[in-house]
């Protein structure tokens, strides 16, 4: 669908043009007596609400609607779904690109997905912004409208490139966001702030092409936590694992975990220790813990969030580069992600 909305035009404005990528979420869904469930079909919908934007803010909007070709609740994507995200954004960008893309996803996984669209995307000429809802469009006190409308916004006063998140009150640079509400409008924070590489830095490039990505994986360490469990999760996920570690990076280490992670750093499965704490980073030499992880080939996560650290992680892996390089790049900082 294309459109143009351009009721009470404000002659100084030129015609904001962007491109909106519905992938289903809260945004659209309907209560069909069993629960939320995803929508397909929303582009009149979405016309209207750019006419009301429009009339709203005195800006004249060109856009072209898609939709995935199975709009889901983003808690049933896959390990493709971001990636195939990605690609449709970058497809749909023409030899014009335009203003901006919008694309339309549940919360739930918006923050893993932004993440993994940034540094997919990390070389698009315009900005892409995510949002979604917490209340369906159309019923009382939805959040849908004013959310498209802060997205429209970013990208009429955005003029950077990159992938943000915009829900709310705030537009989140992707790489730093999580959410931390799934009641409040503004369901979605950035505990740090976004990192920018101090000088230029040159992306890595895909060491082999036409390869499916190698499974990865998260595992967040709990006291108790059974070695046999974190085992099975580096066999899954044999193209890494984010271990998500308590403070600094530390975590249970009796011998039979630690052997566990050494045989699957051997294996050539990396695994990137993170911290759950909200402020600070890994420091993997500062206990005794976080020594015995570096001695079998952990790698420091710094202070990437989970989402970023994970599709990070995923995307170095389908780049399919040697160990060495992985763990160059993974302690990168490459778009913000990571505090130098
Ligand atoms: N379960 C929904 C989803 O992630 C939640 C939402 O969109 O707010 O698709």
């Amino acid at each position: 669908m294309t459109g143009v909305a351009s009721s009470t035009v404000a002659q100084d404005v030129s015609t904001l043009r962007v491109e909106i990528l519905y992938t289903g979420g809260t945004f659209g869904m309907v209560d069909g007596g069993d629960g939320l469930r995803p929508r397909a079909g929303i582009g009149g919908e979405i016309a209207d609400l750019i006419d009301a934007y429009t009339d709203r803010f005195g800006i004249p909007v060109e856009f072209r609607y898609h939709e995935l070709e199975r709009v889901i609740d983003s808690a049933d994507a896959d390990p493709g779904t971001a990636r195939r995200i990605a690609e449709r954004v970058r497809a749909g960008l023409g030899a014009t690109p335009p203003d901006g893309v919008i694309v339309i996803h549940g919360t739930d996984t918006m923050a893993y997905a932004g993440a993994r669209i940034a540094f997919e995307l990390h070389d698009i000429p315009v900005p892409v912004v995510l949002t979604g809802a917490q209340i369906p469009l159309g019923l009382p006190a939805s959040d849908a409208a004013d959310n498209l409308m802060l997205a429209l916004n970013s990208i009429a006063t955005q003029p950077a490139a990159g992938v943000f998140i915009a829900f709310g009150s705030t537009l989140h640079p992707a790489v730093r966001a999580s959410k931390r509400s799934c009641d409040g409008y503004d369901g979605f924070t950035a505990v740090r702030p976004l990192s920018p590489p101090r000088t230029p830095v040159t992306h890595p490039v895909a060491a082999r092409a036409g390869e499916s990505s190698p499974p990865v994986g998260l595992f967040t360490v709990f006291p108790g936590m059974d070695t046999d469990l974190l085992d099975a999760a580096l066999r899954i996920y044999h193209g890494g694992v984010v271990l998500e570690c308590y403070g600094a990076g530390t975590m249970p280490v009796s011998e039979a975990t630690v052997t566990a992670i050494g045989k699957a750093t051997e294996r050539g499965t990396p695994v990137v220790a993170i911290t759950h704490c909200d402020s600070g980073t890994v420091d993997l030499g500062r206990y005794q813990p976080g020594r015995a992880l570096l001695a079998v080939g952990a790698i420091g996560g710094g202070d990437m969030t989970r989402e970023a650290a994970l599709a990070k992680l995923a995307h170095l892996a389908g780049l399919g580069l040697p160990a060495a390089e992985l763990r160059r790049w993974m302690t990168t900082n490459l778009l913000g992600e990571l505090t130098d």
